[in-house]
This record gives structure tokens, C-alpha cells and sequence, in this order.
């Protein structure tokens, strides 16, 4: 008996560890993110891990054309895009140590070799750093009580970055409920879907001491039978775990594509699950609306990351999660900001577009393109949004052409202007390193009611993510609302703006990343107002 409830009451979490085979860019983010959302939907408390094998502490210090969107977490922690994917599916939010970089993991190891916590020994990857990642993992599962852990593993089987850590998960597995996952490519050539490199990339994973139970095959569209058999008899895979993760109208749609195929039963049943009944009700429904909107809008991103789209990925999200709950498409075509500055885009084109959005940025060019596409919107009563870097660049906007200091400007563009609206935060000025240094993470900001800011949130407290070095310059806010601009929120200690409005027309921006928390079933409330007034036109 004691036996029995021992075993009952005794934590323990289950594991699922997915790895990417054959290549990159086949949506591990989305299939380990699906995979969460299908175990919480029956009830399990699910925490997704992900592991990047680089040598970078975290992404804060990598340039957007590299490796995408820097995502930054609650408790600022600047991380892969990933985790938005992830939150954005759960609707939850993650701790900083739910990323686990090979930069976090040697950084750990060294620091204890350092204090002597190994003396005596040679430091060496087995045992030491493998079994740093799974102490990390069990600890941060244990204290997050966690039922089902999934963790992605960066990058493809063969990668020397993250050879060390299938080892550990291997080691893993041989004490705690693992199942391992293979996300692999099925090409298709003169119409019959290869599953050689398939073979080949599970042959590999054998190699580690690693047999996969589940396979999930991208592809342009669902398996033939003969590909699905030669993938189950030459992998040592049940058919029935042999999942079609093919082509969809929206990647929110692969839950419910990987339900209809008894993906639960079957995970379930490896991880010994008692729950089966998921429900994905309003999920499916939000997933329907996406398919099927009943209108459109036009907005122009005035950016200059615009070559890679997964640069600006959480924009594009926050647009779809408001798609989910409003009908409302939004077509966002990206706008190259230096070809407005250069002249080769003419910025009378922006009267095509029913709203005009400035995201975030960092560097000098491209900047002066921006302000002229934020007064070609005041001017013309186009709706605008900014988003941090889109707030500070309204306000350079308005002090030039509204309160005519001519050569305003941030001092991150010009360090000698005149009229320094913008300014390095107090806090920011003796700072040397640039790993982790910005204004990160949650802030609390206070809204002022009777404004756009306060129709949106309906609320006089907010909280949003930040990820920025400047500011709005406190010596310069008395002539900007005199000459009309509204400053609609302010930080805490009523000392930073947080976000301005233009008065009797509909522009707002915020020092802020909204778009960052941001999820399918809880849009954010600015892209709600934004998306609803430029539908208005
Ligand atoms: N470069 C600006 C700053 O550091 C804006 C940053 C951003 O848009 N994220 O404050």
C-alpha cells in the first residue's frame, strides 16, 4: 500500500524531446509548440524548453538578418523566436530558463570549475556539462511542477553544436519517461515522396544511442501509404506513429491536422497518460476564422529589416491573432524605409494603404525614411501605429514639423543635435556591455483616460514588454503637449513616456513591444484598435 501511494504522489514528469533531421526551416518551433498545446489541452501543465547550441548567452546580441526576431520574455530575457511561438500557442509565458543556450551551459561550468567545484578532475564534456543540461531541466521542471516537459533541440541531427546535448537527453532517457520525436523532410520528385534522406537521418540518430518512437514527415502534402510503409520498416517506427505534418493554410491549423491523425492516444499511451480527451473547441474555431476572413485591410510596415520576414515574426502574428477574433485580414506589405529616404519609392504611395505601422529598430539608417513616412500619415490622417522605436521617431516627427525645432532628433542618430528629443535613459549612460543592458522585459505603464491608449486597454494599469536604450527626453515633454501631443502613458514613477497620441485622428505608439505578448486567444488590445480603425476607412 505504502508502496502504491508512494508511486502515486512521487513527481514525475514525462519528457519529450524533439529533434530536427535532414535540414533546417521545417518548423520545429511550430511542431514542438503544437505538440505542447495538443498535452495541455488535456489538462497537463506543459513547459516547453528549447535548446541553441551557439556560443551567444542569449540572441540579444544578434543582428535580426542572422537569426530572425529577437524575442524577449517577462522577465526580459532576450531569446529565439521559438518562444513566441510557444507562448503564443500555450498562452502562457515563459521564464528565462526555459532557453538553454551552450553559452548559459559552459558559462555555468566554467564558473564552477573556477570555485574549485570540480577539483581534482579534468572538466570534460561526459560527464560534466551532460550532466549540467539535465540537472538544469529536471530543477526547472521540478520547480515549475511541470507534468509534460517538451524540449526542442536547436538545430539538425549531425550539427557539432548539438552533439553534446542529444547525449545528455539520451542520458536522460535511460532514467525518466522519455519519448523522442524526428521532424524529417519528404521531398517529392516527379510526384513520388522520397523517404531516403529520411532512412539516412534516422540511421544517424540511431548512431547516438537515440530510437526515435515518433516520426513527423513534412511534406507538400499527406504521406502515400508505400512512403509511410518503407519510413515504418526501414526506422523501426509503428505506422501508426508515422504523423503527416504537411503544407496548411495557417501553422495554428497543425493541432488539430496532428489530433485528427490520434496523435494524443498515441503519446499518451508511450508516456502512460491517463488524460485523452483534448479539448480544442475554441481553438478550432479561431483556426476557421484565420481561413476564412471577412474582409481586408491594407497596412504598410515602414521597416528596414523587410528582406526576412521572420525579422518583424511576432508583427505578423499579432495581425493573425487579431484576424482569429475580428475577421479582419490584415495584407501588411513591408515597406523598405531607405527607399523612401533615397527617393526610390514616391511617399505619396502611402495614401494606397488604410494604415501605416513603424515597428521597432535599432541604427541610422533608413531612420529618415521612417519620419517621413510618420508625417505623410499625420498629414493625412492615415491610421498610424509606432512600436518603440516607431514612438521615439513620432516624436522627432512632431517636434520638427509641429513644434519647429528643425534639427530634432534621438541622439542614437545624431549625438550633437540641437534638440535631443530623444535620450539615452539615465540608467543607460555608464553602461559598457551590451549583452542583457537594455530596459528589458515587463514594465508597468499608467494610462490616462478619455485616449486611444485607454479605448484600447480599457484599463488605467498595463503591463508590456520592452527591449530599448532611449527615450523620450523629459526636458522637451511640456512644449510637445503644449503644441498638442498627447502623452497618453507614462511609466510607473510618471517619469518615462510610454505612449503618445496624436490628437482628433487616430495615431498611437508606444515605447513598448505589444506585439510581443501578443497570443491566438488573447490578441493584443492595440492591434485590435489599429487593425478596427484602418478597417474603418
Ligand atoms: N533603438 C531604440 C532604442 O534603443 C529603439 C529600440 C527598439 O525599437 N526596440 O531605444
Amino acid at each position: 500500500m505504502i508502496i502504491i501511494i508512494y508511486f502515486f504522489l512521487k513527481y514525475m514528469p514525462r519528457y519529450i524531446v524533439i529533434v530536427g533531421s535532414i535540414m533546417s526551416g521545417l518548423g520545429k518551433g511550430v511542431v514542438t509548440a503544437s505538440i505542447s498545446k495538443l498535452i495541455s489541452s488535456l489538462g497537463y501543465k506543459v513547459l516547453p524548453i528549447k535548446f541553441d547550441g551557439y556560443l551567444n548567452v542569449d540572441c540579444g546580441t544578434m543582428n535580426p538578418f542572422r537569426h530572425g526576431e529577437v524575442f524577449v520574455l517577462e522577465d526580459g530575457t532576450e531569446c529565439d523566436m521559438d518562444f513566441g511561438t510557444y507562448e503564443r500557442y500555450l498562452n502562457i509565458s515563459l521564464k528565462g530558463d526555459c532557453s538553454i543556450t551552450g553559452g548559459k551551459i559552459f558559462q555555468k561550468v566554467i564558473t564552477k570549475e573556477r570555485k574549485g567545484e570540480y577539483l581534482g578532475n579534468d572538466v570534460q564534456f561526459v560527464p560534466h556539462v551532460t550532466r549540467e543540461i539535465q540537472e538544469w531541466i529536471k530543477n526547472l521542471a521540478e520547480s515549475e511542477k511541470a507534468d509534460v516537459v517538451v524540449i526542442e533541440v536547436g538545430g539538425t541531427v549531425g550539427d557539432i553544436e548539438n552533439g553534446y546535448f542529444l547525449e545528455a537527453m539520451r542520458q536522460l532517457s535511460l532514467k525518466e519517461k522519455t519519448v523522442f520525436v524526428q521532424l524529417t523532410f519528404v521531398p517529392e520528385i516527379n510526384g513520388e515522396q522520397k523517404t531516403k534522406p529520411t532512412q539516412h537521418a534516422n540511421r544517424l540518430i540511431n548512431s547516438l544511442g537515440i530510437n526515435p518512437s515518433i516520426i513527423l514527415c513534412r511534406s507538400s502534402k499527406p504521406l502515400e501509404r508505400d512512403a509511410r510503409q518503407k519510413i515504418s520498416l526501414f526506422c523501426n517506427v509503428d505506422d501508426e506513429d508515422i504523423f503527416d505534418d504537411y503544407d496548411l493554410q495557417t501553422i495554428y491549423e497543425l493541432p488539430i491536422v496532428l489530433q485528427k491523425q490520434s496523435f494524443i492516444e498515441r503519446i499518451a499511451q508511450k508516456l502512460d497518460l491517463r488524460k485523452t480527451d483534448a479539448n480544442l473547441d475554441n481553438w478550432k474555431k479561431l483556426v476557421e476564422r484565420i481561413k476564412n476572413p471577412v474582409k481586408t485591410v491594407n497596412i504598410a510596415m515602414v521597416g528596414k529589416y523587410t528582406k526576412i520576414k521572420d525579422a518583424y515574426v511576432s508583427i505578423f502574428e499579432a495581425f493573425n491573432h487579431v484576424l482569429a477574433h475580428t475577421g479582419i485580414k490584415t495584407n501588411l506589405k513591408m515597406i523598405e524605409s531607405t527607399d523612401i529616404e533615397e527617393g526610390k519609392i514616391d511617399v505619396n504611395t502611402l495614401k494606397n494603404f488604410e494604415g501605416i505601422l513603424v515597428p521597432g529598430g535599432f541604427g541610422k539608417r533608413g531612420i529618415e525614411g521612417k519620419i517621413k513616412a510618420i508625417q505623410f500619415a499625420r498629414e493625412n490622417k492615415i491610421p498610424y501605429l509606432g512600436l518603440c522605436l516607431g514612438l521615439q521617431l513620432m516624436v522627432v516627427e512632431y517636434a520638427r514639423n509641429v513644434c519647429n525645432l528643425e534639427d530634432a532628433n534621438s541622439t542614437e542618430f545624431d549625438k550633437d543635435t540641437k534638440h535631443p528629443v530623444i535620450c539615452l535613459l539615465p540608467e543607460q549612460r555608464d553602461i559598457i556591455y551590451k549583452g542583457g543592458t537594455m530596459r528589458l522585459g515587463n514594465y508597468e505603464c499608467l494610462i490616462k483616460k478619455d485616449t486611444i491608449a485607454y479605448s484600447a486597454y480599457q484599463s488605467e494599469k498595463i503591463v508590456e514588454r520592452h527591449r530599448h536604450r532611449y527615450e523620450v527626453n523629459p526636458e522637451y515633454v511640456k512644449l510637445l503637449e503644449e503644441k498638442g501631443l498627447v502623452i497618453s502613458g507614462t511609466s510607473f514613477n510618471n517619469k518615462i513616456v510610454e505612449i503618445v497620441e496624436w490628437k482628433n485622428q487616430f495615431g498611437i505608439a508606444t515605447q513598448a513591444h505589444p506585439e510581443l505578448s501578443s497570443k491566438l486567444e488573447k490578441p493584443n488590445p492595440l492591434f485590435m484598435i489599429f487593425v478596427k480603425e484602418a478597417a474603418k476607412k
